[in-house]
């Protein structure tokens, strides 16, 4: 169960609440989060939801028995919008585009990616600093440094920053030039990095596993909300299948189911859902038809050129094609 308490709760009032739930035999978590605090109650036994919920100090009470509850939409049924301070809201009615390198690579490339976004409206910035590669010898991003000077020319185009983190020790330094963490697909699971990433107070953008079910993703999810953080993105980026034709299976069918059991804003990245770039466009146009709250692209001047994923990126034309396609795919959707 859930419940939200009072802003105004006493200190008896909650330990009488707690006590109540242990005679019920209910382990409790105490929630605090940057909006309101929370007791999750686990267990078997039936109980009187009024008898609870009647109690002072309790603000609401629900019942949610699977095993992610604060991000389930059994209890929360508006969806949640994320805002971001230029502007930009997440979820709730809009369609939030995203694009950019896999990789940061040099300052020219920054600021013709920035120029290309400005010009087509779009207001959040994808990039890698710290990039996850199968082989060690692969460019592995340009750290700390690369993200700083992106940031000096992102905020001056009232731009903001989606880049990964992979360490809980890179969250400090990277705090304060990032506005929404990316936790990529092989650390879906980090379950250390989603407690840290829920005690910072930014958006956080998390993908699904290569592996993972929608059931895993939305308890990896749980782990950040139950840590103190509720701004937090889902993304479908594709799973690993026995089909060898494309580099992952996007999985549009996770993307309708999300938005079923969780008010979380769910996003589409069909850069790396299917990884060749011909088909990028089609697959993100069907993404936002399943439901999707935005679309994080790949986009480079020069893909051909690019030191990472470069088959599944976008030419700026083809980036700028696309956007305008999928501003009317959300239109129509929304009419139905
Ligand atoms: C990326 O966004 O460049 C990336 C590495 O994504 P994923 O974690 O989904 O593979
Ligand atoms: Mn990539």
């Amino acid at each position: 169960m859930i419940i939200q308490l009072d802003k105004k709760i006493t200190g008896a009032q909650l330990k009488r609440l707690k006590e109540k739930l242990r005679d019920i035999k209910y382990s409790t978590t105490h929630v605090s989060t940057q909006y309101a605090d929370y007791i999750i109650g686990v267990g078997k036994n039936e109980f009187d939801i009024r008898a609870i919920g009647a109690l002072p100090g309790i603000r609401d009470i629900h019942r949610v028995s699977d095993a992610y509850k604060l991000v389930s939409k059994k209890w929360r049924v508006e969806d949640t919008a994320i805002k971001l301070d230029n502007g930009v809201e997440l979820g709730a009615g809009r369609l939030a585009l995203m694009a950019g390198p896999c990789s940061i690579e040099s300052e020219e490339q920054i600021t013709k990616t920035i120029e290309h976004l400005a010009a087509n409206g779009v207001r959040i910035m994808r990039g890698g600093v710290y990039k996850p590669r199968s082989s060690p010898y692969s460019f592995r991003g340009l750290g700390i440094e690369g993200l700083q000077l992106w940031h000096e020319k992102a905020s001056a185009a009232g731009i903001k920053i989606i880049t990964e983190v992979m360490m809980v020790e890179q969250i400090e330094a990277m705090a304060d030039y990032v506005d929404i963490f990316q936790v990529g697909a092989r650390n879906s699971q980090n379950f250390n990095l989603l407690d840290a990433l829920g005690e910072v107070d930014k958006p956080v953008l998390l993908k699904r596993g290569i592996s993972g079910t929608i059931d895993e993703l939305l308890q990896a999810a749980e782990y950040i909300f139950s840590n103190g953080n509720e701004r937090i993105m889902l993304c479908e980026r594709g799973i690993r299948t026995y089909e060898t034709a494309y580099r992952n299976t996007m999985d549009i069918n996770a993307i309708a189911m999300l938005k079923e059991k969780t008010h979380l804003p769910v996003i589409a990245d069909p850069s790396h859902g299917i990884g060749l770039r011909r088909y990028v466009s089609p697959v993100a146009l069907a993404s936002v038809m399943a439901g999707a709250d935005g679309v994080i692209l790949e986009v480079h001047e020069q893909p051909e050129k690019a030191f990472s994923d470069g088959q599944q990126t976008l030419s700026f034309p083809e980036a700028e094609r696309l956007y305008k396609r999928l501003r009317q795919a959300f239109e129509l959707r929304e009419m139905f």
